[in-house]
């Protein structure tokens, strides 16, 4: 397993003064992500654009991991959305019970099905503006499926992406609208969905909320919150930790590259152990994030 860890700078980078350097540093704060996380994709488990939309509705207030233990129960059951429409209640509220909320959760997965069935034929609508009608859609969860399941470019700014993008210095801004705007203006449109992709799993794994690992952080170099967290190397990996599920043969590392290095490919897991890059998605693993 490759764990080798960078070596921190002395001091935080600045963000710089002109636009020019301000696109040019966060380019290469998304080159280094892109070669630390090239496997980076949406962590729910989905096979089609309708089992990417119910997952990302049940993520709300729950860990990816646990969403994805249900779905496949729920998916079983309920095949399509008209499936999902004529459920009966106390049952899907049985399956969904582990995330969480889940009355309410069931109840938005009903409406959504016949929302579905009575105005989109059953099928999930391939645009941002038909998907935010839907209820339980909002913005983020609309570019999650444009980005994973339809092949759209979209940022999807979360909790993880927005304080990311905040520390970068890429935005000062806590309203999501105006960091996707903000940042969608410093990166092209085809590095959108990865960049949703790797910026998450960086905050998931390294960039935490409260403790960022900074002295194991591999761009530190180019970041000006370096010394937020914890910058001496041991204390600093003793911080990572792990969403995903660890790959069978045991506890996964994070594969911190020295500069040229390659990952570790037994890290990278896949949608139901497949490949990484999904069925349905064209952007997944650049080809959403949340
Ligand atoms: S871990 Fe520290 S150095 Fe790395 S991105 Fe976060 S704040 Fe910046």
């Amino acid at each position: 397993m490759t764990s080798e860890t960078v070596t921190p700078p002395k001091r935080a980078a600045r963000v710089p003064e002109t636009a020019t350097g301000r696109v040019r540093q966060a380019r290469r704060i998304y080159r280094r992500l892109v070669e630390q996380y090239p496997y980076a994709r949406a962590e729910l488990d989905f096979e089609s654009p309708l089992e990417l939309l119910v997952a990302t509705i049940l993520s709300a207030q729950t860990t990816d991991v646990g969403v994805n233990k249900v779905t496949p129960v729920l998916f079983r059951r309920y095949p399509d959305a008209a499936a999902l429409a004529s459920a009966e209640p106390s049952e899907m509220e049985e399956i969904l019970r582990p995330t969480g909320f889940y009355r309410a959760k069931t109840r938005s997965v009903i409406k959504l099905g016949q929302e579905l069935v009575e105005r989109f034929d059953g099928e999930v609508p391939g645009k941002l503006a038909d998907l935010v009608t839907l209820p339980g859609v909002g913005r983020k969860t609309a570019n999650v499926v444009l980005g994973n399941a339809f092949g759209v470019p979209g940022i999807t700014v979360d909790t993880h992406f927005g304080r990311l993008a905040r520390r970068f210095g890429w935005t000062t801004s806590t309203d999501p609208v105006v960091v996707e705007a903000e940042v969608g203006e410093m990166f092209p449109r085809k590095d959108w969905t990865m960049l949703s992709h790797v910026v998450v799993f960086h905050g998931r794994r390294i960039c935490h909320a409260r403790k960022p690992a900074c002295g194991v952080c591999p761009v530190a170099q180019w970041c000006p919150s370096f010394g937020d967290g914890e910058t001496d190397p041991d204390k600093a990996r003793a911080l990572l930790k792990y969403e995903l599920g660890a790959p069978k043969g045991g506890e996964a590392p994070v594969p911190l590259l020295v500069d040229g290095g390659v990952p570790d490919a037994s890290f990278s897991t896949g949608h139901r152990g497949t490949p990484v890059v999904p069925r349905h998605s064209g952007a997944g693993a650049q080809g959403e994030a949340r």
